[in-house]
């Protein structure tokens, strides 16, 4: 093909269309577009040239997309399993379904725009895939699983993929905001939606969908990893006569060998974007922690068990583990729950599903998406309903942990609107657990930061040059977000009205912003932390309120997510806990938490107990 200079001319019959129907659009798509990526692939052109057929494609296809009208019975045919759950519980909700609805169109506008990479990407990946699973099967052969690791490990140490090691493609260090110091964290991310079975209406705003995601770099980049990944494990079922077993455990050397190789630290953070939607996969990711014992994975999910017609990637994937093992799943593997304002019914379900397949489940992560008040509009009943579903579900995780997160990343407004909502919802959650009896510990930072992540240079020089103009000890101000702060402190401000005994610990991270050839910038990064304490009977739910952006972060403190605390230095400070509420009506509140209740106890314990033995 010589497509060097002539004009590409794709197919397209949605093209000459004004509108075209979910159906015409994915048809178009695999029968046109697809294949003619996929044939310039195939017949060697490389390159620029290949760059050209696909970005043409990719603009073919999002050109298609403006014109797909999705209806609801699209949601029903064409969403995830999910969403098409979700519709059934809340169409009754206009906001619900137009969420619905727009997740569907992102579903597969994604699903279109990754096939025409990968279409591009395959013959370019295959060599890769094949010698590597060539290495692994020779070396298992000769020496079982850890060698397998060990062959895997030398291939990606050694193996380039254009200008840079293979391996620093598909195992990359997790971004800034999330570590507390450089290389101390990788990362392993998938296309989103196209790996989300879970997906509801988080996929209307899916932050994997905006920002830096948007670049075709991005894009390119974790569909290497995603292709990458199936197509090994075809070639592994293959070689193996179909065995999933044994080649989930070569994938899970593959994963091994891999992080091994690329080189960071003690936390590999799984699904930034994406999430487990095969089973082979996942048995591999548990083989890769029983691997390396001194690393700690740790994820999150929505493709819960107990979803009527969810695969059942987690159940096969731990009888699998199970089968290779002959034990249950590595502790060093964590994932948290991940709920949003519309799956909250399945979250108890969830947490005792996975935790029953003995899966370390840290706690369940909500999410507040800046729509929720619409969700519920006329459903006042609901925000009840999450509460209650929120902290039975963080009640029967393994770490007992709720961690309630701003929308973040997509616009201030937004932002500001998603931290009312929590400002709302704590207010439920404490009502609920107080006359449920379930006892709470709040952790509620006083801090809260924007993610330095500069649009454009002449953002990035700005900002250097004003924390350069501050003390070093007064830089972290210049990151602060007012906004969300305000916020904060009107939530610590309730529960010390309500609960008092405020003390609070500092987690401190200095990081250094800089650009290149530029003065670095130190900052130090504070997290005091107001803790709060609503009584009740037994072990208390950990509440956590993190408010997006740079994370110090008040997470660690007690290792919600995994147990990688950052804190360089952790202080106990107390400080004026009672704003809000007048010195004697503190004490008094206080007196009446800490009193003794035995009527109201014993009576709460009775019904529980029946309620156990029910
Ligand atoms: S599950 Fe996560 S990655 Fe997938 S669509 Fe929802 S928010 Fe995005």
């Amino acid at each position: 093909m010589g497509l060097q200079k002539e004009k590409i001319e794709i197919k397209s019959e949605c093209k000459d269309k004004v509108r075209c129907t979910v159906e015409e659009f994915i048809n178009d798509a695999t029968k046109n577009i697809v294949p003619y990526v996929e044939n310039a692939a195939k017949s060697g052109v490389r390159g620029e040239a290949l760059n050209r057929v696909v970005n043409a494609a990719i603009k073919l296809i999002e050109d298609n997309a403006k014109k797909m009208v999705v209806n609801d019975e699209d949601v029903k045919k064409y969403g995830t399993v999910a969403m098409r759950h979700v519709y059934e519980e809340f169409k009754d909700s206009p906001a619900v379904v137009e969420d619905l609805r727009k997740g569907v169109f992102n579903k597969w506008k994604t699903i279109e725009v990754t096939q025409v990479i990968n279409a591009a990407l395959k013959p370019e990946l295959e060599p890769y895939v094949k010698k590597l699973a060539d290495v692994l099967i020779d070396a298992y052969r000769r020496g079982g699983l850890k060698e397998a690791a060990k062959a895997a490990e030398a291939y990606f140490r050694k193996v380039r993929y254009g200008k840079r090691r293979l391996v620093d493609y598909l195992f990359t260090e997790a971004p800034d905001s999330l570590q507390h110091e450089s290389r101390a964290m990788q990362k392993f991310s998938r296309t989103a939606l196209a790996t989300c079975p879970g997906a509801d209406v988080c996929a209307a705003q899916c932050y994997a969908l905006h920002g830096n995601y948007v670049q075709l770099q991005v894009k390119r980049s974790l569909a290497i990893r995603d292709l990458f990944v199936s197509n090994l494990r075809i070639e592994l079922l293959k070689r193996l006569n179909f065995d999933y077993a044994r080649a989930a455990a070569l994938l899970g050397a593959a994963f091994a060998g891999g992080v091994k190789a690329a080189g960071f630290g003690r936390m590999v953070r799984l699904h930034d974007s994406g999430d487990f939607n095969d089973i082979i996969y996942l048995a591999g990711w548990l083989t890769a922690a029983k691997l390396l014992p001194d690393k700690t994975f740790y994820t999150y999910t929505k493709t819960f068990p107990n979803v009527p017609g969810m695969p059942p990637v987690w159940q096969k994937a731990v009888e699998y583990y199970r089968e290779l093992f002959n034990e249950p799943p590595p502790g060093n593997f964590t994932v948290n729950i991940s709920a949003t304002a519309t799956n909250y019914k399945y979250l108890p379900g969830a947490a005792e599903a996975l935790t029953g397949l003995g899966i370390s489940v840290p706690g369940v992560f909500f999410y507040a998406s800046a729509n929720m008040d619409k969700y519920y509009e006329g459903r006042p009943e609901r925000w009840r309903e999450l509460a209650a579903a929120l902290l039975e579900a963080a009640g029967k995780t393994t770490g007992r942990k709720l961690i309630l997160e701003f929308e973040h990343g997509l616009g201030t407004g937004r932002s500001a609107k998603s931290s009312h909502h929590i400002v709302k919802l704590i207010n439920v959650l404490t009502d609920y657990a107080e006359k449920s009896g379930t006892p709470l510990r709040i952790s509620v930072p006083n801090t809260a930061y924007k993610a330095p992540s500069f649009k454009n240079e002449e953002e990035k020089k700005h900002m250097l040059t004003r924390l350069l103009t501050l003390p070093p000890e007064r830089r972290d101000e210049a990151l602060y977000d007012v906004e969300k702060m305000n916020v904060l402190n009107e939530i610590a401000s309730e529960l010390a009205r309500k609960y008092g005994g405020e003390t609070a610990q500092e987690g401190v991270w200095t990081k250094s912003f800089a650009a290149e050839g530029e003065k670095k910038v130190k900052v130090t990064l504070k997290r005091p932390v107001s803790v709060f304490t609503v009584p009740g009977i037994g072990e208390p739910v950990e509440v956590f309120v993190e408010p997006g952006g740079e994370k110090t972060c008040s997470l660690c403190q007690r290792c919600v997510v995994a147990p990688h605390s950052p804190l360089k230095n952790v202080t106990k400070i107390t400080r004026d806990a009672f704003k809000g509420a007048g010195l004697t009506m503190m004490k008094e509140l206080t007196a009446m938490a800490e009193a003794p209740q035995p009527a109201k106890t014993k009576k709460r314990q009775r019904r529980r107990k029946k309620a156990v033995a029910a």
